[in-house]
Parts: structure tokens; C-alpha cells; sequence
């Protein structure tokens, strides 16, 4: 595995379709942050982007600790400015993504070392997707096009900053200011597993995949 890439743990969202702040909620006895972290031990240069009033709760060795923003942006942001200067490429993880497996992290770091601007973890959908305005089914998207985009999602980082630079447009992952760009992104198998802790279903699957040991 390339161990050279900076890691970026982003986890200071408020968590508003939850409820509350997320990062700090358990899971079998670790926090969400807590889970997601450990998936990158081996990595030399880490961050983790933290609520400024949660930034005491994690003081793990190893982990450089700086205060996120209002939006995912601004928290990706500060998490890049903190990497070390010789850092070349960098993997940026939701900590609500807890199961993430060492299978995932594993693809997508070498898909950048085999030279990949920018690649992202994807997993075919299961329903059908419609786009709508309100009430109203404008159309039906063609399914087996479609992937459920996951993170870690992987960037060299001058192409990462240059695609934060174009515009201050937010955005709900980096792939997407990368596409803006005009630049290829690259998709890697990701795993049903690595689900997004959103709202509380979530969090009920999520216990039963810990407690089973699915996490590879
Ligand atoms: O809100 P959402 O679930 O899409 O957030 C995805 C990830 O981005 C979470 O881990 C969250 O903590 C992080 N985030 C952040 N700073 C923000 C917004 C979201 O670090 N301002």
C-alpha cells in the first residue's frame, strides 16, 4: 500500500440529518471517528479535522488535530494546509464512514500510485434512481450507469488544490470540484460495507456489521 499519501479525516459536520455531531457517537464500543481512524494507521501524514469544540475529544499519536469550517470545504481545506510540505498525494475520508475496509483504502491508494489524478471508491445501486422537482418525476436515470460514490476518495494534490481554487463553490465530495476542472476521475470497486452513517438506520446497521466482525 502507497503509505506515503497524507491522509485527511474530515469530521467536523454537524450532523443536521442526524440530529447532532456525529464523529463522537459510539459504535461496539470505539467512536465513529475512532473506527474510521484506524483504517489509516499505516499512513505517515495525518490529519483529522475536528468541530472546534470537539477538538480536545481526540488526542491520538500520530494525528495532527486542526479545527474544521461551516462547509465540507473549508474543513477539506484546513485539513490540506496542515500536510506535511513533501506530501505529494492525499486520500480524504468521511469519519462517518466507519467500516470502511482496508480493501477499499488498499484501491484507491494504488489507483494514485499507478497514476491517477483523482479516484473515487464506487459500488453499483440497487434502486431505481429518478430525478425529481418536488412532487414531480422529471425522468428515470439508466441504472446500470450509475454508481454510489464512497470515500476515501484519492487526489494528487496540486490537482486537488487547483480544483479548490477555481471556484468557492461547496461541494458534497472533491471528485466533483475535480470533474468541474474538466480533469478524468478515476472509480475503484468500494464496498457495501463502507456506508455512511447519515441517520439512525444507518447507525442500527452499522452495529449489526461491527458486532459481526465485518470489517475487513
Ligand atoms: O454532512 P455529511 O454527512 O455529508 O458529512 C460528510 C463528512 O464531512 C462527515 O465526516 C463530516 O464530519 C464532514 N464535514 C466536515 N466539515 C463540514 C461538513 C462536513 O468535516 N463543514
Amino acid at each position: 500500500m502507497e503509505k506515503n499519501a497524507g491522509v485527511v479525516l474530515v469530521a467536523a459536520g454537524s450532523g443536521a440529518r442526524f440530529g447532532r455531531p456525529k464523529a463522537l457517537v459510539g459504535l461496539a464500543g470505539r467512536s465513529l471517528l475512532e473506527w474510521s481512524a484506524a483504517a489509516f494507521e499505516g499512513f505517515v501524514d495525518r490529519v483529522v479535522v475536528l468541530r472546534p469544540d470537539e477538538l480536545d475529544a481526540f488526542d491520538v499519536p500520530g494525528w495532527k488535530r486542526v479545527p474544521g469550517g461551516a462547509r465540507r470545504r473549508d474543513s477539506v481545506a484546513a485539513g490540506l494546509d496542515a500536510l506535511d510540505p513533501a506530501t505529494t498525494t492525499v486520500l480524504i475520508h468521511d469519519a462517518a464512514r466507519p467500516l470502511v475496509t482496508a480493501g477499499v483504502v488498499e484501491r484507491v491508494a494504488a489507483a494514485l500510485e499507478s497514476g491517477a489524478g483523482a479516484v473515487v471508491p464506487g459500488v453499483p445501486v440497487s434502486d431505481t434512481i429518478k430525478r425529481v422537482e418536488g412532487e414531480r418525476v422529471i425522468e428515470t436515470l439508466e441504472r446500470s450507469t450509475l454508481v454510489a460514490v464512497q470515500t476515501p476518495q484519492g487526489f494528487r494534490l496540486d490537482l486537488l488544490r487547483r480544483a479548490l481554487a477555481r471556484s468557492d463553490a461547496d461541494a458534497t465530495d472533491e471528485a466533483a470540484l475535480v470533474e468541474a476542472l474538466g480533469d478524468p476521475v478515476a472509480v475503484v470497486p468500494g464496498d457495501p460495507a463502507n456506508l455512511k452513517i447519515t441517520r439512525e438506520i444507518d447507525l442500527e446497521i452499522a452495529r449489526i456489521l461491527a458486532n459481526r466482525g465485518e470489517k475487513g
